[in-house]
This record gives structure tokens, sequence and C-alpha cells, in this order.
């Protein structure tokens, strides 16, 4: 196939970057000529639109979060005046809120990557079993699966009766859709009388929408045989980021310049520290710059064993909500479900307090086998702590069995401001 999926990556390292900066500079400076809303923008930032020349340059313009974009749009039906008037819209997808979304275009790439980076190809056919009603995710899942090669059943939310039938009788090699839904379909083909593994051909799964539990993926691919892949976007911004078969981190789609920042101050976080996914895609059709996803991630900036040398997403960590920071970085329930996972699913609580101008983090842990507590015990479980969380551990505080009630908090926060 000619296309760039014919490789892993289309730009190598410094041409990504070159590229990046260059398509932001015609983003930025089109979205002044033709969006009034962009304009305004920077206009009351006080930047002349010449003055962003690279990647870096985002920082100074305001965070966008979905909750705002509802808000713009509602004052400015329907694209809150972001798009560009003079490029006809190919298909208009909402989503709760509602948002409305300009597609950018039906000759696009998005979610290709991701699937080419799970090995679907020509000899696939795929189930896709988003729903294709109003929302991006059925068509441009679709558009994508397309773009590889390979052939699609549009399923979308049809019943896992039916979806059981066709796996069967289409000979499905790939799913598509939540990793849930697949789980409900597996559940349904064996009330049918069906062994998943011996009676059908779904090899793959690609996942979004939904966090991938360990466990489900340990499940689907030592009981089910099934090879699974995480992809990341948003329907504002489209694909994100996606797994590769080393599964060590997401690779940033380079249609997307994608920052992590601190979500109070808009600025960038340190690399490698935990923060706010923010995403601009390049395009000339929908200036949505630096959108707000909401969601937690750290970034990964080695290069990946697959070849890839995209910078790659660490997870999702969670809502920006959920998190507390500890002495300037965030600390969030899922990176400790983590730390538990590792630890036999020890059960363990933080709690931040303030003593003077310091943050002190505690970490109050259930002795639930005589191992813990011993130096060996604290020295590898404290280097473990930092190498998930970033940040120290102050103190270690030992419980008796069961004293941290199921229904508490992971982290608790005891700081008066
Ligand atoms: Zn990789």
């Amino acid at each position: 196939m000619n296309n760039i999926f014919d490789k892993k990556e289309s730009w190598g390292k410094r041409k990504r970057k070159s590229q990046q900066d260059k398509a932001l500079v015609e983003m930025v400076k089109l979205g002044y000529e033709k969006s009034a809303r962009v304009k305004k923008m920077l206009d009351d930032a006080g930047i002349n639109p010449a003055e962003i020349k690279s990647c870096e340059d985002l920082e100074c313009l305001p965070v966008t979060s979905r909750e705002k974009l509802v808000e713009m749009e509602q004052q400015e039906l329907p694209y809150a005046g972001l798009e560009n008037p003079d490029i006809p819209i190919d298909r208009i997808f909402t989503s709760p809120g509602p948002v409305y979304e300009p597609h950018l275009s039906e000759t696009d790439y998005l979610w290709a990557r991701a699937f080419f980076a799970a090995g679907i190809g020509q000899k696939d056919i795929a189930l896709c079993a988003f729903s294709y009603h109003l929302v991006a995710a059925g068509l441009t899942f679709h558009n994508g699966l397309r773009k590889v090669g390979a052939t699609v059943v549009p399923s979308g939310a049809s019943s896992s009766q039916i979806q059981v039938q066709l796996i069967k009788d289409l000979k499905v090699t790939a799913y598509v859709g939540t990793p849930s839904f697949l789980k409900a379909i597996i559940d349904k083909s064996k009330e049918m009388g069906f062994e998943f593994k011996k009676d059908f051909l779904v090899k793959k799964a690609c996942f979004a929408a939904e966090p991938l539990l360990p466990d489900l993926r340990r499940s689907f691919e030592n009981d089910y045989g099934i090879d699974t892949y995480q992809m990341y976007g948003a329907t504002e911004v489209g694909d994100v980021a996606y797994e590769c078969s080393e599964k060590k981190g997401w690779h940033i789609c380079e249609e997307t310049i994608v920052e992590i920042v601190d979500p109070a101050t808009g600025k960038n976080v340190h690399n490698g520290e935990l923060g706010e996914v923010v995403v601009t895609r390049l395009n000339n059709i929908f200036f949505l710059l630096r959108f707000g996803t909401g969601d937690l991630s750290r970034l990964i900036t080695e290069d990946c064993p697959c070849g890839r040398t995209s910078y790659r997403l660490a997870g999702i960590a969670g809502r920006v909500g959920d998190a507390v920071k500890v002495r300037g970085l965030f600390v969030a329930p899922s990176q400790l479900k983590m730390l538990q996972a590792k630890f036999n699913n020890l059960p363990l609580q933080a709690v931040v307090r303030r003593t003077g101008h310091e943050d002190v983090l505690t970490l109050r842990i259930e002795k639930f086998s005589p191992e813990i507590g011993s130096t060996s015990w604290e020295e590898n479980f404290k280097k473990v702590f930092r190498e998930i969380c970033t940040v120290g551990i102050n103190n270690l505080e030992y419980l008796r069995a069961g004293e941290i009630k199921p229904e508490e908090k992971l982290i608790v926060d005891q700081r008066k401001w």
C-alpha cells in the first residue's frame, strides 16, 4: 500500500520537530486570519501571531477545557467560531456537553497509525463495535481501519448476541471497541455455547474510550489468546497516542502536539512529571489550540525498542480532579493502585499533611505479612514508590490488617490552606 503507513513513522526525530513547528506557525497564522475567536484570544493575551514560532511558544496561550469549549460553542454555534469558513466540513459529530466537532476530513489518517502498530492490515476482518450514531468513534475508527487495508464490519452498538454471530459467520480476526464490551461479547458467546478461543478467529483487539484494567488485559491475552492494544484520543482533537507491540507507553501521533501541563497554571511540567494532557491538533480547519483533556499522564522521552522515536505517554493516571499535588508533583489514585498491584494488593493509603512550609507524605500500610516493615522491604517499597509516583515518601506508618476500610480514599489531603 502506498501510504504513510508503510513505515512506522513518516517523520524522523529532527524532522518531526521542524514539521510540527512549521505546521503550528501556519495554523496560528491562518487561525488569526480566519477566526475572530482566535484573533481575540491572541489579542487579549497580547500576542502577535508571528511570535508563535515553535511548539514551546504555545505555553503563552490559554488552555481550553471541554467545559470551556461547550460554553464557547453555546455562545457561538456550532463551533465557537474556531473553524475555517473557507473549507467545507465533511461531517459534524457531537459528544456529551453537547459539543459539536467538525470532522477534519474523510481523507485523514485518524487512528490508522494505531492499527498499523497493532499489526492490523489487509488480511484482517475487523469488527468496529464503536457507535456510529452521532459520535465520532464509529466512523473515524472505521476510516482508520480502511486506511491500513482491513475489511470492516460496522457492527456499531449492535447487541452482544449479534456481535457473536458476526464474529462467527464473517470469521472476524480483530475487534475494535471498548474492553468491557469485548468482555460482554465473550460472556455472551459462552452463554450461546461457544468456546471463544477455539471456535473463533479473533486474535487482536484495539481498545479506546475506557481504561484497560490489567486483570482484564491478562485475561484477554492468556485465556482467550487476544493480543490487546490501547489507543488514546478525544473527539475534539482526534487520535493522540497508541500502543506499539512493546506495550510500554503510548506513542504520540505526529499530527498532534502534546504538552503535559500543571492544570493550575497551564505551564509545562518538567519532563517525566505527571500533569494534564493538553493537545493541539495541527490542521487548517478547526483552530482549537491547547485543548485540555482533563486526563493526567507523563511523558516518556526515551526511544522505544520498536524503532519509533516519538515521545510516549505513560498511560492515563486519572483525571485532573482526582490527583493531589505533593511538593509540586501530582500523585494520582491510579499510581497508588499500580503500586498496590506490585506488592500483592497491599492495602495502603497516602496522607498528605503540611508541617511549616513543607508537604509531608505519609504512607499508611497494613502489615498483613511478616516481611512488611523490614529494612530491605522498606528500601524496596520506597524505591518502587518513587519510580511510580516520582515523589519520595517521608514517613511509613504500619497498621493492623483491616484498619483501612475499603470505602476510604487512596489519597487523603489533610492540608489546610
Ligand atoms: Zn514503540
